[in-house]
């Protein structure tokens, strides 16, 4: 259980993650209806016992201003699965320009890359080129739904057909 609640838009697509009592607040306001509960858990009350909501669905479609995942450190390394993306080692992370500040590189989602900070200083201040240093992956920006499938381990597996992940039988 993550103590998460995923919530869908009144069309089944997934459109954020909010806490349990927001969720509850969403249920009781009717805004929302539950599409996916834990039996096994809930709150109780002095009346009855709610199952924790797993998964809730919007009754009215909303147009979500969608702003995007926000650029930080944290978030870098989440899309790229807490890993350096030139060696593939998940120990001492930093933070790399792919093309360096000092040459222009600016702060982006697109020259931003996860590195551990052996190969971030072997590569210093040059370009992936010139140390012929090539990333795993290339840098994007993430959508929603493949951020939070990155974060698989943290999420229910009630969740995954919502991302468009097969169940497993
Ligand atoms: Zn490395």
């Amino acid at each position: 259980m993550t103590g998460k609640v995923l919530l869908l838009n009144q069309d089944y697509s997934a459109i954020a993650v909010c806490s349990i009592p927001k969720a509850f607040v969403l249920l009781f306001l009717e805004k929302a209806e539950v599409i996916a509960q834990d039996q096994l858990n809930g709150i109780r009350t002095v009346r009855t016992v709610y199952p924790l909501p797993l998964v809730i669905k919007l009754q009215h479609y909303v147009r979500v201003p969608y702003k995007g995942i926000s650029l930080t450190r944290q978030n870098v390394m989440r899309r790229d699965r807490n890993c350096c993306q030139y060696c593939g080692s998940t120990r001492n992370l930093t933070i790399d320009h792919l093309v360096p500040r000092s040459r222009g590189g600016e702060t982006s989602w697109y020259n931003l890359i996860t590195a551990c900070s052996r190969c971030n200083s072997i590569k210093g201040d040059r370009t992936p080129e010139e140390v012929s240093m090539k990333p795993k992956s290339k840098p994007h920006k993430p959508s929603l739904v493949s951020f939070l499938r990155a974060n698989i381990q943290e999420m229910d597996h009630v969740w995954l057909p919502y991302l468009g992940e097969r169940v497993r039988a």
